[in-house]
């Protein structure tokens, strides 16, 4: 290694204009660099944790390129501070590398600060080893004392929602496996859905006292729409005609292959949530003034089964089994 631990530390991550950094924050009263980091939350709050690895060859391809390993790393946690209604303050990153090459750790560095300074979030520390690359950060943010979003509290009636265009960053990702791909703008789009996929922060926080159940979709939307419903004791009905499919994915795969990869695919990071029925109006109204676009899918049910409806046919996701569904 070129750079010592140390070097590589306070060079990538630790001083304050470091590209790794993150946002500058009041309440970080101790940062990088002692044993620990002393963080004040504001009086009146919980605490929320998340922790998500990412690991090379598992949940991104062999020579991906760093500034997407560095949003992604942050970037799957943010959703998942975001799906728990929470504001993101601070982050810690363990970072374990093959070797410290300067030119990838700039790079990775960059994603991970862009998107820590975007959501005003600080590095507050972490760990560096050497090893086959893997990322492990934990975030911490907090919601108003008893507040914040759970997978339980939906219950039959409530309307499902779903933010983005889901399935687009499966599609990404099978591009970047080397599957072909139309070019142009097509093709970016996909790719960069799955490369700098955007956690829905704002829209957690809205939706923070509004929704009865949020859930993010990290590994499917069919099948983390079901655990949302399972933990709020309900099923579920999905109107396969309101799937917010986007265009690229559509000219892609055609629309009976875009609208199953939008169920079954994974690594969208889209928010999941249900809005009472006595909600909805103000619910849509507050949805359609805020930058993530969400979609009203369908509705939860009593039973405990995720139905697919489509032109007045119901079909059981559970029973009837995916390919069977696309024919
Ligand atoms: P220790 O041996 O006491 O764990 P380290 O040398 O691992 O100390 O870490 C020194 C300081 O650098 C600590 O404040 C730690 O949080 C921070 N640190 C180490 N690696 C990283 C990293 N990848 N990103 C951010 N901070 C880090
Ligand atoms: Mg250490």
């Amino acid at each position: 290694m070129a750079l010592s631990e140390f070097e590589l530390i306070g060079r990538f991550f630790g001083a304050p204009a470091a590209a790794g950094a993150g946002a500058a924050r009041p309440d970080v009263l101790l940062g990088i660099g002692d044993d620990g980091a002393i963080l004040r939350p504001p009086v009146g709050h919980d605490l929320v944790a998340v922790t998500d690895t990412i690991i090379e060859g598992v949940h991104f391809p062999v020579g991906c390129p760093a500034a997407s390993i560095g949003h992604r790393a942050l970037a799957v946690n943010l959703s998942d501070v975001a799906a728990m209604g929470a504001v993101p303050a601070w982050a810690l990153l363990s970072l374990t590398l093959p070797q410290a090459d300067e030119a990838w750790l700039q790079a990775f560095a960059s994603g991970f600060g862009r998107l820590a300074r975007e959501h005003q979030v600080a590095l507050a520390g972490g760990d560096t080893t050497g090893g086959a690359l893997a990322v492990t950060v934990q975030v911490l943010g907090f919601v108003p004392a008893g507040g914040g979003l759970r997978r339980a509290g939906g219950a039959p009636g409530d309307w499902v929602f779903v933010s983005g265009t889901p399935g687009d960053a499966a599609a990404g990702l099978a591009l970047e496996m080397g599957a072909s791909g139309p070019g142009g703008l097509d093709e970016a789009w996909l790719r960069d859905r799955f490369l700098f996929p955007t956690p829905r922060v704002g829209l957690g926080r809205l939706l923070n006292g509004l929704a009865s159940a949020c859930i993010d979709v990290s590994d499917g939307l069919l099948g983390d729409l079901g655990k949302l419903a399972a933990a709020s004791g309900c099923g579920a009905e999905v109107d396969l005609t309101r799937l917010p499919l986007s265009p690229a994915l559509i000219r892609l795969l055609g629309a009976e292959k875009a609208l199953e990869r939008a169920l079954a695919g994974g690594d969208d990071y889209e928010l999941c949530f249900t809005v009472p029925d006595r909600r909805l109006v103000e619910a849509q109204e507050l949805l359609a003034a805020q930058p993530a676009p969400t979609r009203c899918i369908g509705r939860l049910a009593s039973g405990s089964d995720v139905k697919l409806q489509r032109a007045g046919s119901v079909m059981d996701f559970a029973h009837a089994g995916f390919d069977h569904f696309a024919r």
